[in-house]
């Protein structure tokens, strides 16, 4: 009886993985290509290992010439050793950061392998038989044992070393794949009758296979489109192995508030439909209402885009519009990092076409550095805030004075809020960046220090976003209460964005702080398209025109009747006007004449530091 039973099971088993890996569709990833090349090596050897047991068999009992047994039995323990190699490339290429001294490594172990393969194709061979004990002998067979044992060990120890970079997962499988290998290899050793090894390199596969390989993990169920992660795992393979590629996304916007899950589900499965008959290239769902294709280059991309765009634009029953992200060339994008942060910066914007060229990308480096300065100034408490008093034009002195946030650079500079409050509004750090600045002018009227020197009131400036996201009265009434301040000494500067936002939240928010005591004033007005109904029914004080309306007032004579009229006009809706941007004498002198109440601007003082505007109260407001 030949000792071939656990290899033909192993073929078995090998054939099986071999036949689900092949059915499944799959991404060209460079890993996973190592990995066929594994699998069709083991096919080989496993056939080898039954072939070499088979002629080893009829040699000693039925006659066959012992050349060519020997002969057999030397290209198996080759085989076996080109196994042993592959499986060390697949997990060492699969683990280690491809840089110079990974390179180097592997050029090393390749050459074993060829010095190896030679040795054995030179050196003397035997094989022996007793029973169901069969082996091959002899100095060819020692160096195969050798070799492999270097090439498990290797890969074992690389595993160990870089698994900080690697996934437990990649860790765990490729560690208990060679530890199942060496076990087999060791058995077999001790007990020649237990032919372990090939059955052991099968059973490997299947590990690797559904640990690593398995493709029905990377698609989406609804779509049978990939999921997010093959894409992930893919545009880090492309960068990896500098395959350059062009990319393209399409996402689906609704017109409408009331879509059924029927009809979402229709859609999505359609537009997969519709973007995998663009050709054979992959369709990714990337999320929800976004799918992407990836091409090898940039043109047949575009043209597939166009295509895409025509259909989509042909669609009439779905009501929804489609947005598109282009990346022409994933060298102008630094590495699948930047990559992804692209869709996920640009996911959500309104125009229809976004191209990743180098000016929206410089763009969204800056905005992802100033990201980086408002986490890092908010982290390491650098955000500050400066006043600048407001003149009170009846009182004769300072009795309010306008907060604004300012960041403090590592090197002591500043950092004016025009430079990071838009970037702050885009990501939502206004909210953070919101609540420190007015925590700081609680802590500041907690103190007493300025009202004991003539101040009122604090203004505080509060963003559109900061109504959009949060609930603003909460934190507002929240540090009210912490630093006990009295609420009448704040007031909130809105702007007519935050009115044409979400009239009806604003209101009820304005509602809730007004109750508790804190008044409100409209910021800038003047600029932009101010129409009379933004303040006609909004709960405001004060209305504080802009310093380029002030500023206008004496270059246009036009704007000198408006600005009067308007003021004429507030007043007689008992409001009060703050002029901003009075930067002299003479300027002042002409804002007093028509009766502005307060004046704000560098003729009296810039916005400063806490303490310098303590001093210029101190010099100021003397009684
Ligand atoms: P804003 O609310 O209109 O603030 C007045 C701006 O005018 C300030 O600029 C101030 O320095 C400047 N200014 C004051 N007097 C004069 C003058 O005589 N001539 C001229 N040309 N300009 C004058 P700043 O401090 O750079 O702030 C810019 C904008 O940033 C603010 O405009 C406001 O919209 C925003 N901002 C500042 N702090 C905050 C904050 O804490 N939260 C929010 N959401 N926005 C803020
Ligand atoms: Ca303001
Ligand atoms: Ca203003």
């Amino acid at each position: 009886m030949m000792n071939i039973e656990l290899q033909c099971c192993a073929l078995f088993i090998l054939s099986v993985v071999s036949a689900m890996f092949l059915c499944n569709k799959k991404l060209d990833l460079m890993n996973r290509s190592l990995y066929v090349k594994a699998l069709v090596i083991c096919f080989f050897c496993l056939i080898f290992d039954i072939g070499s047991v088979a002629s080893i068999y009829l040699s000693v009992y039925h006659g066959l010439n012992e050349t060519v047994t020997k002969l057999i039995c030397k290209l198996y323990v080759m085989i076996l050793v080109a196994q042993g190699y592959m499986s060390f490339n697949y997990a060492a290429t699969g683990i280690m950061s491809r840089n110079k001294g990974s390179k180097i490594l592997q050029g090393v172990y390749l050459c074993i392998f060829f010095a190896g393969e030679i040795a054995m194709a030179v050196l003397p061979i035997d094989f022996f038989m007793e029973g169901r004990e069969v082996y091959s002998e002899g100095p060819s067979t020692s160096v195969a044992y050798l070799l492999a044992g270097i090439y498990t060990l290797s890969t074992i120890g690389i595993a160990l070393a870089c698994r900080k970079q690697i996934s437990v997962r990649r860790f765990l499988s490729v560690f208990l794949w060679q530890a199942i290998w060496l076990l087999a290899a060791v058995i077999q050793f001790l007990i020649p009758g237990l032919l372990l090894i090939g059955f052991a390199s099968a059973f490997g596969m299947v590990v690797l296979y559904i640990q690593l390989e398995n493709p029905s993990e990377f698609i989406d169920n609804e779509t049978g489109a990939f999921n997010a992660g093959a894409l992930s795992l893919y545009v880090k393979d492309r960068y990896r192995y500098e395959r350059r590629f062009a990319f393209f996304t399409a996402k689906i916007n609704y017109i409408t508030d009331n879509v059924d899950l029927a009809m979402e589900r229709n859609t999505v499965v359609r537009t997969v439909k519709g973007m995998s008959e663009l050709g054979p290239e992959a369709v990714f769902r990337i999320s929800d209402k976004m799918f992407g294709i990836l091409y090898d280059d940039a043109e047949r991309m575009q043209e597939c885009m166009k295509f895409l765009k025509k259909r989509k634009d042909a669609v009439t029953d779905v009501p929804a519009k489609a947005t598109y992200m282009l990346i022409p060339d994933s060298d102008k994008l630094s590495g699948p990092d930047e990559f992804f942060r692209f869709l996920h910066a640009y996911e959500n914007e309104q125009q229809e076409i976004t191209v990743a060229d180098e000016e929206t990308l410089q763009r969204m480096r800056n905005q992802n550095a100033v990201r980086d300065m408002i986490d890092l100034a908010l982290k390491e408490d650098r955000v500050e805030v400066f006043y600048q008093p407001i003149y009170n034009a009846a009182k004769k002195k300072f009795t309010a004075a306008e907060a604004l946030v300012r960041i403090r650079r590592k090197g002591g500079g500043i950092v004016p809020p025009a430079e990071f409050i838009p970037v702050a509004e885009e990501n939502g750090q206004i909210i953070p960046l919101g609540i420190r600045v007015f925590e700081k002018v609680c802590r500041l009227l907690a103190e007493g220090t300025v009202q004991d020197l003539g101040v009122e009131c604090i203004d505080v400036n509060v963003s559109a976003a900061q109504f959009d996201n949060e609930n603003p009265s909460k934190f507002v009434l929240e540090y009210v209460r912490k630093y006990h301040v009295d609420p009448q000494q704040i007031n909130i500067e809105i702007t007519e964005t935050a009115v044409n936002k979400n009239k009806k939240l604003l209101l009820s928010n304005m509602d809730q702080l007004i109750d508790k005591g804190i008044s409100f004033s409209l910021d800038d007005f003047g600029t932009g398209q101010s129409n009379l109904d933004y303040f006609v029914d909004m709960p405001v004080v004060n209305i504080k025109f802009d310093h380029t309306f002030t500023q206008a007032y004496f270059k246009n004579s036009k704007v000198k009747h408006i600005l009067a009229g308007m003021a004429d006009i507030m007043h007689n809706m008992d409001m009060k006007i703050v002029s901003e941007g009075v930067e002299t004498e003479e300027q002042l002198k002409a804002m007093l004449a028509i009766n502005i109440e307060f004046i704000q601007g560098f003729h009296f003082s810039k916005p400063v530091p806490e303490d310098e505007f303590i001093r210029f109260l101190k010099e100021n407001n003397r009684d």
